[in-house]
């Protein structure tokens, strides 16, 4: 039996595909945080009272007998072709069903097609007659009051939304005109999981969707990747193709195919300086602006799909935790803050106290994450808006100078990220930490409300101050190494 994430891989790449099929599924913690069951929510936005409820490893036959005595078929599974499908919600219609899915985001657009025309296609093939098709989905502008308002929470819709998240083509027409007949592919399918793993080939499905999980076993080469090696060029399309023609390394890249971007040229240039570029008057002219003291700020945050307290909106973030390192007459002060559940005033009052009133803000992607946090902060509280707002204008981020490629070391490799540098500095780092990666520092706070001991929450806490104070400190260990530079 295949189900559609199995026909999206096939589709992807049939090695994929054959890789994956008899893989153990490894448990999965969502990046965004759900607390709440979104399907019963949803059935009591479309008033379905009347339903059959469908569960894991159902037998088809259950949803379609289910068909003749419900008006509402919920998570039923169908079958057709060997294709498992669970649709969200079917409603009785006078000669027919309406077909409504099911949308855990705030825009639904027509790029995961392939889920909408597959689960159609088993749908007729059981004979189902679909009269119309809409999508339930998170409603971007509710904000909640001090209870959930399920019937705000959701908008049920007739179109997808474009990149702009305006609406664009009808749902049921473009479903219905997508629809293809699936059965070749599953055929091929079959035979794919009958033969031998098929040879990988670097291909754009490679990397599009984000770097595919077999991406180190199929091409194990790469691992033991020279720094300098051409494939370490940052947004190239052609450097594959150059490195199969012999081209392998970024001094030698062939000119007529190179994008052109200032970190392009920073990568080429340290390669042919010996593994080392900087910019030596754009990185004086970068710090010349900064002034001390110098608050070096990281924040962490939970992302939340169904807003859980009052002022927040679908997706929206709460911030649980910051660091701040102070550096001033190269004396280092550290604060820092942390708490529970809705932590947001708590957090802001501690920030507006520690944080220094002059002086520049120093934040690693600053501009993507802690001026977000502070603008949003302010919307939310805005009986803070304006000392937050100061904040928000002395944010500084220390990527630039790596963003802008005023500073390129080969052994970057192409990265960039605090951690990377920090592993070239030689410093003391992340590895020694209990929590060393951003998403982990999350998922131990979301556990922190089912911690019952105080010394486990105890120890949770002090491994998420660790990992946070650690970004803060790498920041100053990276700013005093691009100070040095400059000299
Ligand atoms: S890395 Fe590429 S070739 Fe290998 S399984 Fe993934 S998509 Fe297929």
């Amino acid at each position: 039996m295949y189900h559609i994430s199995d026909l999206k891989k096939y589709i992807r790449c049939p090695r994929l595909f054959q890789l994956s099929f008899n893989e153990e599924g490894t448990s999965f913690n969502p990046y965004v945080r759900l607390d709440q069951e979104v399907t019963e929510l949803a059935r009591i936005k479309l008033n379905a009272n009347n339903y059959f409820l469908g569960i894991v490893n159902d037998e088809p036959e259950k949803a379609l007998n289910a068909m003749d005595n419900y008006e509402w078929i919920i998570k039923g599974r169908f079958e057709y072709k060997n294709l498992r499908v669970k649709v969200p919600f079917l409603h009785k219609n006078e000669d027919g069903w309406d077909l409504y899915f099911l949308f855990i985001g705030n825009y639904p657009h027509d790029d995961d097609i392939l889920f909408y025309t597959s689960t159609l296609w088993v749908l007729i093939n059981n004979n189902i007659k679909i009269k119309d098709i809409s999508i339930i989905h998170l409603n971007s502008k509710y904000v909640r009051e001090d209870k959930l308002d399920i019937d705000q929470l959701f908008v049920i819709s007739k179109n997808f939304y474009n990149a702009k998240n305006n609406e664009s083509n009808n749902i049921k027409q473009l479903i219905f005109k997508k629809m293809k007949d699936y059965s070749d592919t599953l055929n091929k399918m079959d035979i794919a999981l009958n033969s031998k793993i098929y040879p990988s080939k670097k291909v754009k499905a490679c990397t599009r969707f984000g770097k595919c999980k077999y991406y180190d076993t199929c091409f194990v080469e790469e691992l033991d990747m020279e720094d300098n090696s051409i494939l370490t060029l940052v947004s190239s399309q052609y450097k594959n193709e150059m490195y199969q023609e012999g081209i392998k390394y970024l001094k030698d890249v062939d000119l007529e195919r190179l994008e052109g971007s200032r970190k392009q040229f920073a990568q080429i240039m340290a390669d042919i300086n010996g593994g080392l570029f900087f910019d030596k008057l754009a990185l004086k002219t970068w710090l010349y602006k900064l002034k001390y003291p110098l608050s070096f700020l990281d924040f962490e945050w939970e992302t939340y799909a169904i807003p859980p307290y009052q002022g927040m909106k679908t997706y929206d973030v709460l911030p649980f935790q910051y660091s701040l390192h102070i550096l001033e007459d190269e004396k280092i002060i550290h604060k820092e803050f942390i708490g529970e559940n809705d932590t947001r005033l708590n957090l802001l009052k501690s920030l507006l106290n520690d944080i220094p009133k002059t002086g520049s803000i120093i934040a690693y992607n600053g501009e993507a994450a802690e001026k977000i946090r502070i603008k949003e902060l302010a919307k939310m509280f805005p009986e803070y808006s304006k000392p937050l707002m100061k904040i928000y204008s002395r944010i500084v981020d220390l990527q630039l100078p790596f963003d802008l490629g005023i500073v390129y070391d080969t052994r970057m490799k192409g990265h960039y990220s605090l951690k990377m540098i920090m592993s070239l500095l030689n410093d003391v780092g992340y590895s020694e930490l209990e929590i060393s990666q951003g998403m982990d520092a999350v998922f131990n706070w979301r556990s922190l409300d089912k911690l019952e001991s105080k010394e486990e929450k105890e120890i949770v806490i002090e491994n998420l101050k660790s990992y946070c104070a650690m970004d803060t400190y790498a920041m100053i260990v990276v700013y005093r190494w691009l100070k040095k530079l400059a000299e």
